[in-house]
């Protein structure tokens, strides 16, 4: 028996779980009842249970496992890596071919001057690494008071003190998040934009208050803007037509330096291996992705700044204080460049621009549901938003627990979807086929039927 099985001998997994596991983002009240599936195994586009029942992965993962599950190639890529090199120091001036090479591709892959890549642990060290050397990079330039960082509503940039501070104010409700240097701005999602604007006009309104903001706290105080091309873990916000334009051009006329947090759309989601230029028709000065860079398969995450920005690093006087353990892990560096390479050999980005056009068109006909909001999202990062009242959208209250009784009625039907709060998202691997998006847009129908007659047997009012 090895230690695995010693462990899990007496309770199981499910039991052995709830006794000493804390899930992120998790009721804690709740331990010992939540529901839990034990994911066994998973391969190409689904998974398996430990009781042997088999879903449709419609959340990839978390946003991230972009080529499918359990390809012989990345465990042989990761195995062959582990044999030569599992690991070796990145300080003090070692390096290993693996990290070197995978900073080369990501120089190559990302846009404009974008050709320093500084690796991290996941998306959260990135954006953390990414505040602190804008910080840094404002001092060695005479600019010390620009330390102002302008974030927005819905937004998640991760789970560090800093990232935590840096995401949505709801996040913030029981801790003391970082106030002092950081503001949101309205989330830009057209849904919930104020009654009777059209999409030019609400543009019109976030711009503004861009600039407002800017005002208020002196242009000469404010380092950087940072913002998900399509906010994620916040809604699948989609932002108005020319949004990213205009916000990087108010950046550039106060020399605001201006973060795209790739977290989530870098390497295929929205059909290309970065979103900034090819999606969005901008050239940010930093990129911080993670995720879909390994496909899940071993974490890691990578800042990728502008060669302007390093000009000013790498000037003779005091160096920058950062860097992991794990920073450029050469069994993560390899997971990567294999990765990517299958990326390119299945031409995966190019699918996602075929295909992600049909998720949305099958997609689109839930919004007819009377539980159901809005259905949004581009390509391969879709959500479903319900709401109680439809006309009013009014949202149900918390103790519903819409989503997840959504997401229950579809693990069911044998689908796995991300249930948050009352959303539901999907970020399927890339690998999905024509009539596995068939399949999802059923079971999601069936299920949001199912849950609104389980609502009007409980009393609960809908639609
Ligand atoms: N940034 C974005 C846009 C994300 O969606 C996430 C995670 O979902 C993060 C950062 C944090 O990444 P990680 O969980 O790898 O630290």
């Amino acid at each position: 028996m090895n230690l695995a099985e010693r462990n899990l001998d007496n309770f199981g997994v499910d039991a052995t779980d709830r006794r000493h596991n804390i899930h992120p983002f998790t009721d804690l009240s709740v331990m010992e009842t939540a529901e839990r599936t034990v994911i066994a195994s998973a391969r190409g586009n689904y998974v398996h249970g430990e009781d042997g029942r088999k879903f449709l992965d419609g959340l990839g993962g978390m946003w991230c496992v972009n080529i499918g599950h359990g390809r012989d190639e990345m465990a042989d890529a990761i195995a062959d890596q582990v044999r030569r090199l599992a690991y070796y120091s990145p300080f003090d001036d070692l390096t290993s071919a693996p990290m070197a090479a995978l900073a080369q591709e990501l120089a190559n892959r990302a846009p404009g001057s974008l050709n320093r890549v500084l690796f991290t642990t996941g998306g959260s060290t990135a954006a953390d690494s990414a505040i602190r050397l804008i910080h840094h990079y404002f001092i060695r330039k005479g600019e010390p008071s620009r330390r102002h960082i302008i974030t927005r509503d819905r937004a998640y940039h991760g789970s560090t003190y800093l990232t935590a501070s840096l995401s949505d104010r709801d996040y913030s409700i029981d801790w003391m998040p970082e106030t002092s240097f950081i503001h949101h701005l309205s989330a830009p999602g057209l849904y919930r934009r104020p009654e009777g604007t059209s999409e030019a006009e609400f543009m019109d309104i976030l711009a503004a208050e861009f600039e407002a903001k800017i005002a208020e706290l002196g242009p000469e105080n404010v380092a950087c803007f940072i913002a998900e091309p399509i906010q994620g873990s916040g809604g699948v916000i989609v932002p108005p037509e020319g949004y990213h334009p205009r916000m990087i051009g108010i950046c550039r006329k106060y020399g605001i330096l201006y973060v795209a947090d790739e977290v989530v759309t870098a390497f295929g989601r929205l059909g290309h291996f970065f979103a900034s230029q090819d999606y969005f028709g901008i050239v940010p000065d930093i990129i911080t992705c993670a995720k879909g860079l390994t496909s899940g398969y071993i974490p890691a995450g990578a800042v990728i700044m502008s060669d302007e920005i390093y000009e000013v690093l790498s000037r003779p006087g005091t160096y920058f204080n950062t860097g992991f353990t794990y920073t450029g892990h050469a069994v993560a560096c390899a997971a990567a460049l294999k990765n990517i390479e299958i990326i390119e050999r299945e031409r995966i980005c190019e699918r996602v621009r075929e295909i992600g056009p049909y998720f949305e068109e099958r997609l689109a006909p839930l919004a007819d549901l009377p539980l159901v909001g809005d259905v949004r999202g581009r390509r391969f990062m879709m959500c479903v938003e319900y709401v109680q009242n439809k006309e009013r959208k009014e949202l149900f209250g918390d103790d519903v627990r819409i989503g997840k009784r959504i997401w229950r009625h579809c693990q069911k039907r044998g689908l796995l979807v991300r249930p948050l709060a009352h959303l539901n998202v999907l970020s399927p691997p890339l690998t999905l086929e024509r009539d596995e998006i068939d399949f999802i847009a059923d079971v999601l129908r069936d299920a949001i039927r199912d849950t609104a007659d389980e609502l009007t047997r409980e009393g609960i009012k809908a639609g």
